[in-house]
């Protein structure tokens, strides 16, 4: 089978590697000379992330994190993460899957934009038409290659930014989340260390509101000797409902297959590569692999989808989950959370007698988004 892989971001890698190691042959289109630039990501995962990986992220582990600290205006909530968070070095990451994909055969055609697909499996770049058995359009959420399909995704984003100062933070093994609406409105805050540096970001649908809430940030840590900033659009679903058509299969932020309550990508797209590994090996058909295993990934992450939207749109609701778990130390309660699996901290609660009393606590106290949550969980 000759695929095509259009774009050498993250997605586009671990789809490359994936479907290599399915047997497949891939070339792989990325219009830059190199991979990895510019950065933009935080580049943490989860352990199963690091695992589903394999090399190139275990030699770009950077600092591990046990645990989470979800802190809201007055009060904050610890909950330990199984397996622990990871962060990577994201250029070192995608320069060692290139490394790794041209060790395994791929033919890496950098500087070559595709300017045009069609459904047929045909590429055209550089003034010459190739045909392939299947398509992967990899090409981030500016690709314009699957509008013109008129598949994928086409939602909004909000904008994210990190920014690198030097210091210590007191607790390296910690991440920080703030959900406070003067820090970012829409979307949270995160604070953490590793190598002498402490990494502040945050996220709003407005950037000047993004710049005000990490000026405030910036000061309330009091931080000045800045490193570099770095960002870029942080797609926050729902995923697409069409990622295949024909030959072509949309998959990255180009789908819109990220976590919705985070916009973390490298966790549902090393699922998806790893899924079409596995049903191309019981199938033997490739692009039934391919559609299968997005279509699994989509619904699952828009089932978080609803939760996460009524969360993120809901300040009142985080101030007062937050205030509630703090009082009834639901931290020693929880048990360990699933970095990736937003929903199982709702199917935890559900099991849970102590966190029932959360529940009953937080419905008191915000009716109305109780009402809509769980109307949105019956529902899918
Ligand atoms: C501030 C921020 C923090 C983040 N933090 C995390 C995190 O902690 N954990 C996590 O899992 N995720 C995180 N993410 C999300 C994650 O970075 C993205 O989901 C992921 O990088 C998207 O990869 P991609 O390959 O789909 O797209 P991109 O990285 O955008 O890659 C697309 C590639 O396609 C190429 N291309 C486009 N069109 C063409 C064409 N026509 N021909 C050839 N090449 C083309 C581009 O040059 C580019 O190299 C974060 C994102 C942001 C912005």
């Amino acid at each position: 089978m000759e695929v095509a892989v259009v774009g050498g971001g993250f997605s586009g890698l671990i789809f490359t590697l994936k479907l290599i190691e399915a047997g497949a042959n891939v070339t792989l289109y990325e219009e830059h000379n190199r991979v990895g630039y510019p950065p933009h990501c935080t580049g943490l995962v989860s352990s199963r992330v690091v695992s589903l990986i394999g090399g190139p992220a275990f030699k770009s582990i950077i600092s591990r994190y046990d645990s989470i600290i979800f802190a809201g205006k007055n009060s904050s909530i610890r909950a330990k993460i199984k397996g622990g968070i990871y962060k990577l070095d994201r250029v070192k990451l995608e320069e060692y899957m290139l490394e790794e994909a041209l060790s395994r055969g791929v033919k890496i055609k950098l500087n070559t934009r595709v300017s045009r697909v069609s459904l047929k499996g045909l590429i055209e770049a550089n003034n010459s038409i190739a045909r392939y058995d299947a398509v992967i359009l990899a090409e981030g959420y500016r690709g314009l290659l699957r509008k013109s399909l008129n598949i994928g995704f086409n939602g909004t984003p909000i904008y994210g930014v990190n920014i690198e100062y030097e210091g210590f933070t007191s607790d390296d093994k910690t991440v920080k989340v703030i959900f406070d609406d003067k820090l970012s409105g829409d979307f949270f805050s995160w604070i953490l260390g590793f190598n002498e540096t402490i990494l502040i970001g945050s996220g709003s649908e407005d950037p000047a509101y993004l710049r005000m809430g990490l000026a405030r940030l910036e000061k309330m840590l009091g931080l000045s000797k800045k490193i570099r900033a770095y960002g870029g659009p942080v797609i926050l679903g729902p995923a697409s409902l069409r990622l295949s058509s024909g030959k072509i299969h949309v998959v990255g932020d180009a789908g819109g297959l990220n976590k919705p309550l985070t916009g973390g990508g490298l966790y549902p797209n090393s699922l998806a590569g790893e899924l079409i590994l596995k049903l191309y090996r019981e199938t033997g058909d490739l692009n039934k692999a391919i559609e299968t295993a997005l279509r699994i990934v989509a619904s699952k992450l828009r089932k978080q989808y609803r939760i996460a939207r009524l969360i993120l749109r809901n300040p009142r609701l985080q101030e007062t989950l937050i205030s509630v778990g703090s009082e009834l130390k639901i931290d020693e309660k929880i048990g360990e959370l699933d970095f990736d699996n937003h929903e199982e901290i709702i199917t935890k609660i559900v099991m849970n007698p102590s966190l029932i009393r959360a529940g009953v606590n937080v419905l008191f106290r915000d009716p109305i988004a109780v009402i809509k949550m769980l109307s949105r969980l019956l529902i899918s």
